[in-house]
Parts: C-alpha cells; structure tokens; sequence
C-alpha cells in the first residue's frame, strides 16, 4: 500500500548537515498494525510525517498503492492526506474553543460529509465518549482529549492511521486503552502505524520497524514476541 523506495531525509542546521532519515526502504501492506520503535532523534517522527505526506523525502521515492501513483506531486500528496492517511499526535492538537462534538464535526465539514454531526456522534460514541460530547478540550481527561483525536481520525473513514507516540502524555491505563481502540482499528482492517520509543508498546504489533539514527536496523515480528495488551507493564 505504501513503499518507500532508498528514502532519505536530510536537514541543514547553518554549517551542519543533520541526516534524520538514511537509505530507507520499506513496503508497508493493508491492514498491517506496524509500530515503528526508536529511541529520541532516530528519526520516528520524520518517517511517519514522509508516509503520511507532510513532508517530502531530500532523496529517494514514496509510493502508494502500489500502482505508480507517486507523492512526488503535490497534488497527489494534498489527495493522499485527505482521502487516505488520519494523523493522531502526542500532545492531542485539538482546538480548544471547540467542543468533543465540534473538532470531530470540524474534518467531516470540510469534506463536505453528508449527515456530519450524527457520523461524528457515531464515533465518538464508538471510542466511548457518548456522553462527553459537548465537553471542551480543557473539561476533559488527557485519555479523553486523545480518543476525540482518534474519532476525529476515524469519522473520515480514511484507511491508514498514523499515531506519533499517542500514548506519551497518557497515564500507563490510559495509554492501554489508547492502544487497545487502536488494535481494534487495526483488526478491523485499517492500516495503523504508531510510532513509539518504548520497547514494551511495540510488544502489541504483528510488526515493529526498528530505527537507529534514520536506519532500519530490525523489521519483523516483536523480538519478546507478541503480547496481547493485559500483558503489557512499564
Ligand atoms: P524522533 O521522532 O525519533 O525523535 P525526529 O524524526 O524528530 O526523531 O528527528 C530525527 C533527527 O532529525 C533529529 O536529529 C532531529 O533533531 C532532526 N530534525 C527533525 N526535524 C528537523 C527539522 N525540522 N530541522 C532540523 N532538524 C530536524
Ligand atoms: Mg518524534
């Protein structure tokens, strides 16, 4: 579904040459729950932000859909963000003087989405948020900011989610509520990528893409083997 093809990413910082990404290549396939596990600076966030089309690689090519369509072409990029990647960040980012209801009501206007308050009721009712809905930001607990931010993610329907560390401002039960709603995605067949430098959420994964300085240094199945998330501890 999505190929990275000897993709690099570079910055310059005045006389400095920062390499964030180094010659990565990867194939990431439909309905797979990826995590993408690395320590701070190794490149995570600029990977996912280059699979998700925020950003363009310095050197090499992205691919979707595995027929030739290129995002390469900023059209193709602006097409690929609205109809196929959702987004959840760390720290929620959701407009404070909007209610639950009205940040998620927010992306369905501007897809000009039929019907778009009751599908945004539909699903943050579905993440479990059924009576919060007329909340703000602030009135709510950082486990419930993050599960609007996964129902603005999911009212669009788009078929991959892509979560930087969705879990980092959590509380240890909330962040394994957080990834449980994200498994559930996953098993329903979307495509989720969660980006993470914690070892032990990678354990839920069928595949953890291991970075070190912008390489790929382990791709594969968990290397403690696959938990299932009451297992999990840290
Ligand atoms: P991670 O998410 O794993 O912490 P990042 O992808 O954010 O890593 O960053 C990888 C490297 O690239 C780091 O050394 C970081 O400082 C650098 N970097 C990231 N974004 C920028 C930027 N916009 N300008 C300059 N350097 C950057
Ligand atoms: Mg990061």
């Amino acid at each position: 579904m999505i190929r990275l093809e000897d993709v690099s990413k570079r910055y310059r910082m005045g006389d400095v040459e920062v390499v964030a990404l180094d010659h990565i290549n990867l194939d990431i396939g439909k309905g797979e729950f990826v995590v993408v596990l690395g320590p701070s600076g190794s490149g995570k966030t600029t990977l996912l932000n280059i699979i998700g089309a925020l950003d363009v690689p310095t050197d090499g090519h992205v691919g979707i859909n595995g027929n030739g369509l290129s995002l390469s072409k900023q059209a193709n990029r602006f097409k690929f963000r609205r109809e196929t990647v959702s987004f959840i960040f760390q720290t929620f980012n959701l407009f404070p003087s909007l209610t639950a209801l009205e940040n998620v009501q927010l992306v369905l206007d501007m897809a000009a989405t039929p019907h778009a308050q009751d599908r945004a009721l539909q699903v943050l009712t579905d993440v479990g948020l059924g009576d919060r809905v007329n909340h703000f930001p602030h009135e709510l607990s950082g486990g419930e900011q993050q599960r609007v931010a996964i129902a603005r993610a999911l009212a669009t329907g788009n078929p991959v989610l892509l979560a930087d560390e969705p879990t980092g401002e959590l509380d240890f039960k909330t962040g394994i509520q957080i990834l449980g709603l994200l498994q559930q995605q996953a098993d329903a067949g979307k495509t989720v990528l969660v980006v993470t430098h914690n070892r032990e959420i990678s354990r839920v994964a069928d595949r953890v893409i291991e970075l070190s300085s912008g390489r790929i240094i382990s791709d594969g199945a968990p290397r403690t083997g696959k938990a299932d998330l009451s297992e999990l501890q840290w």
